[in-house]
C-alpha cells in the first residue's frame, strides 16, 4: 500500500508531464473512447487521494477501448474479481509488449493498482504489469470461423457479468475452457460456440430442457420446444410459438450441453444447423437482446 496523499506512481509507469491532476487513477474519464459504457458503481471521487491497494489476478481480455493518446481501457473477465475494466497507460504509444499482452483472447496474470481497499468502486483501476499465461488469441484470430465465434464468446461471457467486481468463477472456466478448445481446433468452431453458450445459459440458471417437460418434468423425449417455456415441452404444456425441432437436433443439444463431443461431432450439419438457431433464441430470449457478433458466425 502506498501511504495516504503519496505521489508515487506505482511501479513500471512513467510520470506524466505537467499540469497533471492531482496523480493516480482518474477514474472513469473515458473521452473519446468508443462505445459507451454502463455507469460505474460506486464513487468516483476526483479529490479523494486515498491510498492505493495492489491486487493481482487471472483473467481473459474481453475487449479493449482507446483512450486519450497513448492509454486503453482493457475489460478483462477474472477469476477472483469477475468482470473489471482498468486502464492501462501508455500501451499504444510503442510497441509496447506489455500492450502487445493484452489484446482480446489473452489468457493473462495481471497486477492492478486501485484507490482505496477494493478493486472496483473509487475509479478505475490501474493495470500495472501482465504476464501472459496463454496466447489464445494467435490460434484464433488467424482463422475467420474461429475468430467470429470467438468474438460472440468474449462478448457472451461480458454481457453474462453485468457487476463489475463480483465473482463469477464458472462463468471464466467456461471461457477459459472453450477459447482453449477453439485455439486448439478441436472441433468446429461454431459447435465450439454453441456448446459454450449452452454452458454459460446453464451455469446463469437458465439450463433448457432437451427431454423432460420444462413445465410439468414429464420425462422425455418431448417433442415441442419453446425458448419462453424453458426448453422441451410436452403436448399438454405447448404453448403458442412452440417449434417442433427433430430428435437428433435435440440429441446434439444435449450432447454439446453435457460435453459429449463424439456425439456433437458426428451430428449431421442440418441439425447441428437447427440446434444452433434454437441455442441462438434461447440465448437472445434471457440476455433481451441479440448479440451483435452472433450475426457474423458461419454455420
Ligand atoms: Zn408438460
Amino acid at each position: 500500500m502506498i501511504p495516504r496523499r503519496s505521489r508515487a506512481a506505482p511501479p513500471g509507469r512513467r510520470r506524466p508531464g505537467p499540469g497533471r491532476d492531482r496523480g493516480g487513477p482518474r477514474g472513469a474519464t473515458p473521452g473519446d473512447s468508443g462505445p459507451t459504457r454502463p455507469k460505474a458503481p460506486g464513487r468516483n471521487s476526483v479529490r479523494d487521494n486515498g491510498p492505493m491497494s495492489l491486487f493481482r489476478d487471472d483473467g481473459v481480455v474481453l475487449r479493449t477501448q482507446k483512450l486519450g493518446e497513448a492509454d486503453r481501457i482493457i475489460t478483462l473477465l477474472t477469476r477472483g474479481h469477475g468482470r473489471v475494466r482498468a486502464v492501462a497507460r501508455g500501451v499504444r504509444r510503442t510497441k509496447s509488449k506489455f500492450g502487445a499482452r493484452l489484446e482480446p483472447f489473452s489468457h493473462v496474470d495481471v497486477q492492478f493498482f486501485a484507490r482505496g481497499g477494493e478493486l472496483i468502486g473509487r475509479g478505475l483501476p490501474l493495470c500495472t504489469q501482465s504476464e501472459t499465461i496463454a496466447p489464445y488469441g494467435g490460434g484464433i484470430v488467424t482463422d475467420y470461423a474461429r475468430y467470429t465465434a470467438g468474438t460472440a464468446m468474449l462478448e457472451t461471457a461480458e454481457r453474462f457479468t453485468d457487476h463489475e467486481g463480483e465473482p463469477a468463477v464458472q462463468q471464466y472456466l467456461l471461457l477459459v475452457g472453450g477459447l482453449r478448445t477453439l485455439a486448439r481446433g478441436e472441433h468446429a468452431p461454431h459447435l465450439v460456440l454453441d456448446a459454450f453458450l449452452l454452458r454459460s445459459l446453464a451455469v446463469n440458471g437458465y439450463a433448457p430442457s432437451f427431454d423432460a417437460c420444462a413445465k410439468c418434468g414429464m420425462p422425455g423425449p418431448n417433442r415441442f420446444f419453446s425458448v419462453a417455456a424453458g426448453g422441451s415441452i410436452c403436448a399438454d404444456c405447448r404453448v403458442p410459438g412452440s417449434v417442433v425441432p427433430s430428435a437428433e437436433t435435440l440429441t446434439h443439444l444435449a450432447a454439446l450441453l453435457t460435453g459429449d463431443w463424439q456425439t456433437a461431432d458426428a451430428c449431421e450439419p442440418r441439425h447441428a444447423r437447427e440446434g444452433s438457431g434454437l441455442v441462438s433464441a434461447y440465448l437472445h430470449w434471457h440476455l433481451e437482446r441479440g448479440l451483435r457478433s452472433l450475426r457474423y458466425v458461419e454455420k
